[in-house]
């Protein structure tokens, strides 16, 4: 098993531990015991992990004789909203959940996001602890104590940073997880790589066979180091004022297209064609060498990831929508771009012309 120790700098997050490996819930089930964050627990999970692991993992805690409930809610995107929140907060009510008592949240990113915002504004702030179940879960959203749900306006438009008690990540959910949410994780962790670590980037080079085997021994690994990249940059920067910015990188053009798609392309394969792009930035603009790019490619496209943007997608839709991205500042859109894999920074002048230049270039 990994153990990762994140520490915030804040006076309200205190020091938390990321723990990953393989069939490590009954290990999971004496931690909580011993930690005794609340006097009792309340799983919140969505339909198709609830089906799949949600009795597994309620017998598994209630062995340590600890009390726990389970509430779950149809699984989607779609879900993340103010009244499946309500209907949560109902039946916590229910449950006669007070302050003494901690959230679990088991499931993808819908569930965490939900789950941590939920447990951060109950009746002032309850313990919440995260098992993330899909691998983009395991090695991005379970981090960085984001919380949020979307509004018909936009996404995560409510929200709030609170972090968990504890993370588990255990590899072995991921043997159920559909193709497309794997590519979801995968495309993070190529990012990681990218952005932080070209070690890591190495690693994931030589390991692509073993990655499409699902050869959970090394998956494990990969999770555990993708977390110490993020964790690290996190640590640094908990309110998203700067260094995390370079986590946006390929997630300009990615979140646009993403959305331009009406979210038929998923995030990501929207992030692998985001990431692809600005590689190509980064190149024309004569800062990346050709090879560093030509390397971020073929690993993206040995993986399984997209590396072209969809013809159907109008350049310009998807520069409108740029545009409006609310991370733009001014009239000024901040590229994550790199010097090198592993040295990433912001530039705030690309010109638009160029981006239009590289859609062009990247249409299949
Ligand atoms: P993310 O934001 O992490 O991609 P979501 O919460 O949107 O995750 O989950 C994506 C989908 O995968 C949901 O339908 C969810 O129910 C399903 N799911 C989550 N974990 C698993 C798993 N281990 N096996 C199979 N399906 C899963
Ligand atoms: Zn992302």
């Amino acid at each position: 098993m990994n153990m990762i120790k994140v520490n915030l700098d804040r006076k309200n997050s205190a020091p938390y531990e990321i723990r990953i490996g393989q069939n490590i819930l009954d290990r999971m089930g004496l931690i909580i015991t011993k930690n005794n964050w609340a006097s009792r627990y309340i799983i919140i999970t969505d339909s198709t992990v609830s089906n799949l692991y949600g009795e597994g993992i309620l017998t598994i805690l209630r062995e340590m004789d600890l009390r726990v409930d389970m509430i779950d809610f149809p699984a989607g995107e779609a879900s993340k909203n103010i009244q499946t929140s309500l209907q949560i907060v109902d039946r916590m009510i229910d449950l006669g959940a007070d302050r003494a008592t901690a959230l679990i949240a088991l499931g993808g990113g819908v569930v965490g996001d939900i789950t941590g915002f939920v447990a951060s504004v109950y009746m002032r702030s309850i313990p919440y602890i995260q098992i993330p179940t899909t691998l983009l879960a395991q090695v991005d959203s379970s981090i960085g104590g984001k919380t949020g749900i979307d509004l018909p306006q936009g996404k995560n438009i409510l929200g709030t940073f609170y972090q968990p008690k504890a993370v588990f990540s255990d590899v072995a959910f991921l043997e159920t997880l559909p193709p497309r949410e794997f590519r979801n994780g995968l495309a993070e962790i190529v990012k990681h790589g990218i952005i932080d670590d070209v070690e890591f980037f190495n690693s994931l080079e030589a390991g692509t066979e073993a990655l499409e085997n699902r050869d959970l021994g090394l998956i494990e690994e990969i999770i555990a180091q993708s977390c110490r990249i993020k964790c690290r940059i996190v640590e640094i920067d908990e309110m998203d004022k700067g260094l995390r910015r370079i986590l946006n990188f390929g997630h300009t053009i990615g979140h646009a297209v993403e959305a331009e798609s009406g979210y038929s392309i998923s995030h990501g394969d929207a992030i692998s064609m985001g990431m692809a792009a600005a590689a190509l930035i980064s190149e024309r603009l004569r800062y990346l060498p050709s090879g560093d790019r030509e390397r971020i490619i073929s690993l993206i496209r040995r993986i399984g990831l997209p590396d072209r943007i969809p013809k159907v997608l109008s350049p310009d839709g998807v520069l409108s929508r740029i545009k409006r991205d609310k991370k733009k500042e001014g009239d000024i859109i901040h590229f994550v771009l790199l010097k090198k894999i592993g040295i990433p920074f912001v530039n705030g002048s690309v010109p638009e012309a160029l981006i239009r230049e590289i859609m062009e270039a990247l249409e299949e």
